[in-house]
């Protein structure tokens, strides 16, 4: 048997733990997994020596905005961060582009605009909006991973939230179709306005009842139906006894958070500086610790970047407001340095890593050949170096708008080449883009 790729590591992150290993690959997948210096025929033999290889990442949340608010962003764009950082998967967001993707029509229209232009393999949530139940079905059939819906004002007037009714009846809906519903869990009865340049009031305008109370309706809601619930960016640890007691009860809920709200501390956040502005806010760093205990016993499932651009002068630049500034943080390229950084310090592997960043979210999503290191998987590798730091510079940046509270920041961990389908993405790329479109497995 020949091979065309085999990449042979001493500290292959595989499925069942890290050890040297040969991933051999025959066209898009990964064939077998052999011994480090095993004797294989193949027409390029690639050795990282120290270097590790994990499997490609895929993050779940990813705003592209492309159409309609492609200067916020874009697929070129975002997917060129992605396969600097290490993603190979990403899963859109059905809001913040125009149309929004609530129908099936809308969906077509995302896909013609993303086709052609994706670095890394892209997959598309459906939006669940009020009034839009009739096509919950076909956007299923059609291949959306899931259904992403918001309790609390979305930012975007076309993508409107959902009242704890409709909440009842999408989640009934979704659970006869063993769909996967995705819930933005902020509560605004709890929520004060805010404005001004001081991080302080902005934190204080949306405590951690805001999550709680939302995420109380959720627990309730998936309890009722049935249905698979999933938490986007959970920012109030004191959340998450209560994730784990609906688990516990056998509840379908799930949890993610991000890689900003693992790396920031309000307590650095300076005055004006609207970068960090997302919501929920970064909390202070006892919130932090509390997150960290979460993910690491197994409360919370993901890591993703929840990577929300805008142009500059949406973060309100002249006046540092936070009530005027476009809230999200763009990290695509960043995140696993930005989580690799932290969780080293902490004694954590490079395993939980990868099922953090990349089995638990294709698992979540439902991509059964993305995330791991195994026969049958999609051959989509990083080549990581976990030692090596380095000062995060805004140009290198390959994201649109290379706006980002990282600017400045040392990290540790670097990718030095990413594989998609076996094709190489940094070094020796192709001229042209080689992302998929892809549809739930
Ligand atoms: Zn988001």
């Amino acid at each position: 048997m020949r091979y065309d790729l085999v990449v042979r590591s001493r500290r292959a992150v595989l499925p069942d733990g890290t050890r040297p290993a040969a991933v051999a690959v025959s066209g898009p997948a990964i064939a077998a997994i052999g011994d480090y210096g095993e004797r294989l025929e193949a027409s390029q033999d690639v050795d990282l020596g120290d270097l590790v290889l994990l499997p490609g990442l895929v993050d779940t949340h990813v705003h592209v905005n492309e159409p309609g608010r492609t200067e916020w962003e874009g697929f070129a764009t975002a997917t060129r961060a992605a396969a600097a950082g290490g993603v190979t998967t990403i899963c859109d967001m059905p809001l913040n582009s125009l149309p929004p993707t609530v129908s099936v029509a809308a969906l077509e229209e995302k896909r013609a605009a993303a086709a052609g232009k994706c670095w890394v393999d892209v997959a598309f949530w459906g939006g669940a909006v009020p009034g839009n139940a009739a096509e919950l079905g076909p956007l299923h059939e059609a291949g959306v991973v899931g259904f992403k819906c918001f309790l609390i004002d979305s930012g975007v007037p076309e993508f409107p939230p959902l009242e704890v009714a409709e909440l009842r009846s999408v989640l009934g809906a979704l659970a006869a179709l063993d769909a996967l519903l995705i819930v933005h869990a902020e509560d605004a009865a709890e929520i004060k306005p805010a404005s001004g340049r001081d991080y302080g009031s902005f934190l204080a305008s949306r405590p951690p009842v805001s999550e709680r109370r939302a995420i109380e309706k959720v627990i309730s809601a998936a309890a009722a139906t049935g249905a698979r619930a999933h938490i986007v960016h959970l920012s109030a640890a004191e959340c998450v006894a209560m994730i784990a007691g609906a688990k516990a009860a056998g509840i379908r809920l799930t949890a993610e958070t991000c890689p900003h709200y693992l790396y920031f501390a309000a307590e650095q956040v300076p005055d004006g500086a609207t970068e960090f502005k997302c919501c929920p806010p970064v909390r202070d760093a006892i919130n932090r610790e509390a997150l960290w205990r979460g993910l690491e016993a197994g409360v919370i499932d993901c890591v993703v970047s929840d990577h929300s651009p805008c142009p500059p002068e949406l973060k309100a630049p002249d006046t540092g407001d936070f009530g005027q500034a476009w809230g999200g943080i763009a990290s695509l390229q960043l995140g696993l340095s930005a989580v690799w950084t932290v969780a080293r310090r902490r004694g954590r592997a490079l395993d939980d890593v990868a099922r953090w960043m990349a089995a638990a979210p294709a698992a979540l999503a439902g991509l059964p050949a993305k995330g791991r290191l195994a026969p049958g998987c999609d051959a989509d590798l990083v080549a990581f170096d976990p030692d090596e730091a380095y000062t995060v510079d805004p140009a290198q940046l390959q994201h649109r708008h290379p706006v980002t509270p990282y600017a400045g920041r040392t990290l540790t961990g670097r990718v030095r080449q990413t594989w998609l389908r076996g094709m190489p993405l940094l070094e020796g790329a192709s001229e042209a883009p080689v992302g998929r479109l892809q549809k739930r497995g």
